[in-house]
């Protein structure tokens, strides 16, 4: 049986005392904060095995020195090779918080959208709902009632749910305009009467660097860097991060940068924590969720994703907090799907997320009967064989142990 997300006990008491004094969603006990994290395109295969060594001994897809990028990112060993690559995930979250979608124990994320690209992705994960229609990157203001303007119509929440994007799409993924939360994207500065200096240089800073991928898109560390300085000024209690280097850096075949990127912002994600830690109005009380909006392809497809690319719409989740019960690395079957994080994250608060579509259940509340059904062999044996990259398992011959 699958332990449940949360400890029984807390939740009881929870809902006990909502159904009797609370009819609305609120809750009295205090309130929590929470944080989602999107990262644009980032392949479950890295954060699980860490750098491909077929794809970081390429001339084709690496231009940095090989020996240096071997030495950074390279090892014959998978946990010193995932470390090497992301070490706040492989000393914190592994063993503080949950980590799911290494396919090789069977523990499966998918995107449930048939499109396996960026707005169908953030969509689903917002809105907790696959909308068929949903198809193009340049779809208009969203539709779809998602969980954020959800939870900033909350009491306790109302005016303290924020996002800060690294793509300016998600100004319509959000629906902005309906929503009516501060959805600052590439090109804004933070406007206010009184900002801080760290403020003030992050709105600056933005417009200092080449705008490699053209104006759409900013750098995440200065995404990065507005909202941090957004956070210590005014104590929003829930946040979005929509970063997006990962996807540029793959699409244009970079897996050097790709793979810096990705250690970059597992540093981000580290400081971010380390600032939670030292914040008593986020210490303790605070969740982060980390996941991507698709997967990518393999081998040489592994620049791109989408119908064209199989297996893209193979994902992950990260999630630490004080209502996560540790349990690091997952090993057990199950299936998740990406509909499920708008209610999970809704359910970290206290909350049952209602919106004008339906929604996917909270991961909390899988049974038996939404695991994978072992009887379905056609099904499993499709899933297995496409899902693991035939390029980890040489690993070990292109980086021989030491002596
Ligand atoms: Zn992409």
């Amino acid at each position: 049986m699958i332990k449940l997300l949360f400890p029984i006990h807390l939740l009881l008491v929870v809902f006990a005392f909502r159904s009797k004094n609370n009819p609305d969603h609120e809750i009295k006990t205090k309130p929590g904060n929470l944080i989602m994290i999107s990262i644009d395109g980032l392949r479950w295969q890295e954060v699980f095995n860490g750098a491909d060594s077929f794809l970081l001994l390429s001339r084709k897809f690496v231009k940095q020195d090989s020996a240096r990028m071997a030495e950074k990112y390279g090892s014959p060993d998978l946990s010193v090779r995932r470390h090497k690559l992301m070490p706040f995930f492989w000393t914190t979250l592994s063993t503080q918080g949950r980590l799911y979608g290494n396919r090789i124990h069977d523990n499966l994320v998918d995107v449930k959208n048939k499109y396996w690209f960026s707005y169908p992705g953030r969509s689903e994960s917002l809105c907790g709902y696959y909308d068929t229609l949903i198809n193009s990157n340049e779809y208009p203001p969203n539709p779809n009632e998602n969980v954020l303007e959800f939870l900033n119509k909350q009491k306790n929440y109302a005016g303290k749910v924020v996002a800060f994007a690294s793509w300016n799409a998600v100004s319509n993924i959000l629906n902005r305009d309906r929503s009516g939360i501060l959805v600052n994207i590439p090109g804004e500065k933070i406007q206010a009467k009184k900002l801080s200096p760290e403020q003030v240089l992050a709105n600056e800073q933005q417009f200092f660097l080449p705008q490699y991928f053209g104006p759409s898109v900013r750098w995440d560390v200065h995404t990065f860097a507005i909202g941090k300085s957004y956070m210590k000024a005014n104590h929003p209690r829930v946040v979005h991060f929509d970063f997006a280097d990962p996807d540029d850096l793959a699409h244009a075949g970079q897996y050097d940068a790709y793979l810096d990127a990705t250690h970059y912002l597992d540093a981000i994600l580290a400081n971010l924590w380390d600032m939670i830690q030292q914040d008593p109005f986020y210490k303790n009380n605070t969740t982060l969720m980390i996941y991507p909006d698709h997967g990518r392809g393999l081998g040489e497809k592994w620049t791109s994703h989408g119908r064209a690319t199989p297996l893209s719409y193979q994902t992950w989740l990260a999630m630490i907090g004080p209502q996560v019960s540790p349990k690091g690395e997952m090993k057990n079957s199950v299936q998740i799907y990406q509909d499920q994080i708008a209610q999970t994250a809704a359910h970290f608060l206290g909350f049952k997320f209602v919106a004008n579509h339906p929604v996917g259940e909270a991961i909390e509340s899988l049974d038996p009967m939404r695991r994978i059904n072992r009887s379905d062999a056609s099904n499993k044996s499709i899933r297995c064989v496409g899902s693991i990259d035939p390029s980890l398992r040489i690993s070990f011959f292109l980086f021989p142990a030491r002596k």
